[in-house]
């Protein structure tokens, strides 16, 4: 049999459920208050879902309401990226995993001290390992 290559996508389609790769690879968003960090608050770490790549820290989630799981900071300021995003008749700003670019969810300013800073992040994009 001839050695064929792996496509990436293929990989992540056998990996993520249909929601997880929908929001991550399409730049979905999950429906307010569904995904399962919304109201979490263990401590410990959250990945890209993808790629594993450490992304947000509990120690920077809040509740914002919004429903979604909401960060103030990221990880370190290179875990992330920025995208200018105009889609849907809006100017926002996404936030992708800067490692394997999966669409996390978007950013806005209307976060808490000090940053002022709102990581709107979808449940689907992310993976959880708790510290202890
Ligand atoms: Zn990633």
């Amino acid at each position: 049999m001839a050695m064929t290559k792996n496509n990436p996508k293929d990989e992540l389609r056998s990996k993520l459920d249909d929601e997880q790769f929908h929001v991550t690879q399409n730049k979905g968003t999950e429906r307010p208050f569904t995904g399962k960090y919304v109201d979490h608050k263990d401590d410990g770490m959250y990945r890209c879902v993808c790629c594993d790549a450490e992304l947000f820290s509990s120690t920077h989630k809040y509740d914002s309401g919004s429903g979604w799981p909401s960060f103030w900071l990221p990880l370190a300021g290179d875990s992330v990226r920025l995208v200018v995003d105009e889609s849907h008749g809006m100017r926002r700003e996404e936030v992708v995993c800067s490692n394997c670019d999966a669409h996390l969810g978007h950013v806005f300013n209307d976060g808490p001290e000090p940053s002022g800073l709102r990581y709107c992040i979808n449940s689907a994009s992310l993976d959880f390992e708790g510290s202890g």
